[in-house]
């Protein structure tokens, strides 16, 4: 017999067997020795109270052998012979889940990247820490896998499409993750982990007859009518195919141009923008694990936190226990931070975006006041994406060059005082003190700075000068909704165009983008032998 069994375990209990097995003996009322083995189902961390514990739902084999988890089995087809081809612009979650479904539903696709692979890639992610140099096509946001490959990987989506989520999991899971993603209640595979496995998906993709093809940039599409026929690249090839699927990530600002200039409509998105800040991570050990030192069965600690300034959002976003802030800009000139962590989460850091919620007339206000509205006007659907990179721009002038990040000491930070020094930080091409109230927009400081003292009454100790706060987190999400019909999927003026992912503003994190992209591919299904 099989049976699900919720438990309330120490952190070392669930880390031992035979106390799981004691734990369910006792939770059934069978003899231990009748209990052969136990899959995990559910897991979680409870650290509200003293006592810190870990709630689980089990699957116990109980008078009957234990069996291991089965993973789910994917199919996928050979289609290098196929007629139809779907153009697939971009190689992040959204474009290599679209590829990988619509492999599994029998259609051909070629991938276009405008980045290096993953090994190539590493090596200017190098250049850019090291010698603070950026490639525009080669960096934290483009190449293969997209902004997913060299990121956290955590895999927490708010979406509640279970079935959905559970497929993409088990996705990773058959690409070389490991099971525990599946029954984490915040799964995470890491930045060392990633690489191997976005390898193996784009070593099926090619295996089974998809076409994948790194450093094309696209930069213009042919349209006939009401259809997309064909892409051009950079270097001056051209692309037939029946469908295209844009999933180009929030960072192409040059491909928002480009619809923008063809007169494919797109619409201005609010989006938020902040920094990211950096504590020693056995501070937030202590402060959420309510202990001097968290031992060595529980994870590094986590936080997450919302509050309402003036009306106005501000909250934690990607949090990275055991972290490293990374610089992530796609141009020379902007400064962008996000943070990444290894598997094993196990860097003396904890960072964490803090952003605020900026609104369409935040940004033409901000930018009247620099002079820059007369670039493109107060209702110009690029309106948002000029303000994150005006943003950007000021916090890489401030930084003083080579990706320096402007940053200060959080209560200095709220105080508007200058820090007289900066503690130690994991962004490797290094910080500059700099009075930030000067360099952000009004708004955004004032919600920060007032948000970060509420933050410390609600974790007491958060708000402190051991934390350092880098400038500026601003790629949280795209800036611009590229429009689509809510059922056809595709772009209201263009009946083969699908807009996906990110950058077309239906998705906030690797596991929604991918969710995308496999709608997008189950959608085309329908209609590709009419095109
Ligand atoms: C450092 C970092 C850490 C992150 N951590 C997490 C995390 O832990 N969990 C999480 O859920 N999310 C995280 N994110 C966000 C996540 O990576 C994105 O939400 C996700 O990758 C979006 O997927 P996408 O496929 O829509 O777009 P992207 O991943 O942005 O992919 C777009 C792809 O299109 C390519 N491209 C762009 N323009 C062109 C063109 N003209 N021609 C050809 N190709 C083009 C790009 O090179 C890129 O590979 C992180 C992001 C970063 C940068």
């Amino acid at each position: 017999m099989q049976q699900k069994v919720s438990l309330k375990l120490l952190p070392h209990q669930l880390a031992n067997e035979a106390d799981v097995i004691s734990a369910i003996s006792k939770a059934t009322g069978n003899k231990e020795s009748n209990i052969s083995g136990f899959q995990i189902h559910k897991q979680s961390i409870d650290a509200r109270g003293k006592t810190i514990w870990i709630n689980c739902t089990v699957n116990a084999f109980i008078n009957e052998p234990f069996q291991k988890r089965t993973i789910q089995f994917f199919h996928f087809k050979e289609v290098s012979n196929t007629s139809k081809k779907v153009i697939i612009i971009g190689a992040g979650p959204a474009g290599l889940f679209a590829a990988l479904q619509l492999l599994e539903l029998g259609i051909q696709s070629i991938i276009l990247e405008r980045g290096k692979d993953i090994r190539a890639r590493r090596r200017d992610l190098a250049i850019l820490n090291k010698e603070g140099i950026v490639n525009p096509d080669s960096n934290y946001c483009f190449g293969e896998g997209g902004a997913g490959t060299y990121s956290d990987g955590k895999l927490y989506t708010r979406s509640n499409k279970r079935g959905d989520i559970d497929r993409i999991l088990n996705l990773f899971v058959h690409f070389g993750a490991e099971e525990k993603i599946l029954y984490d209640a915040h799964p995470h595979i890491g930045t060392n982990k990633l690489p191997n496995i976005i390898t193996a998906m784009r070593e099926q993709l090619i295996a089974s007859g998809a076409q994948f093809i790194f450093e094309k940039k696209v930069t213009d599409l042919k349209i006939e009518k009401d259809k997309v026929t064909g892409v051009h690249t950079s270097d001056g090839d051209f692309f037939k195919g029946d469908a295209v699927i844009l999933a180009t990530g929030h960072s192409a600002r040059d491909i928002f141009e480009l619809l923008h200039r063809k007169k494919i409509a797109i619409e201005a998105k609010p989006f938020a923008l902040g920094v990211r800040v950096e504590h020693p991570q056995i501070l937030i050990d202590q402060l959420q694990y309510h202990c001097n030192s968290r031992g060595e069965f529980l994870p590094p600690a986590a936080y997450s936190l919302v509050q309402q300034v003036n009306g106005r959002g501000v909250f934690s976003f990607c949090m990275c226990p055991g972290g490293i802030i990374a610089p992530a800009a796609t141009s020379p000139g902007e400064l962008v931070v996000n943070g990444w962590s290894p598997s094993k989460r196990n860097n003396p850091y904890a960072n964490s975006g803090m952003v605020v919620n900026v609104e369409i007339a935040d940004a033409a206000n901000s930018r009247k006041k620099n002079n820059l509205l007369s670039q493109e006007s107060a209702e110009s659907p690029l309106q948002l994406m000029l303000f994150q990179q005006m943003v950007e721009q000021q916090c890489y002038n401030a930084g003083g060059g080579d990706f320096k990040a402007p940053a200060q000491r959080m209560v200095d930070f709220s105080n508007g005082k200058l820090s007289n020094n900066l503690p130690d930080c994991s962004y490797q091409p290094g910080i500059s003190s700099v009075q930030l109230s000067e360099v952000l927009p009004d708004f955004i400081y004032q919600s920060l700075a007032q948000g970060f003292k509420a933050f410390g009454k609600k974790m007491k100790g958060y708000f402190s000068n051991e934390a350092v706060v880098v400038a500026t987190e601003s790629r949280t999400s795209s800036p611009i909704r590229i429009p689509r019909d809510s059922i056809t999927l595709t772009h209201p003026q263009l009946t083969n165009f699908y807009p996906c992912g990110e950058g077309a503003g239906y998705a906030g994190g690797i596991v929604s983008a991918a969710m995308d992209g496999e709608r997008i591919a189950k959608q085309i299904e329908k209609t590709i032998s009419k095109l």
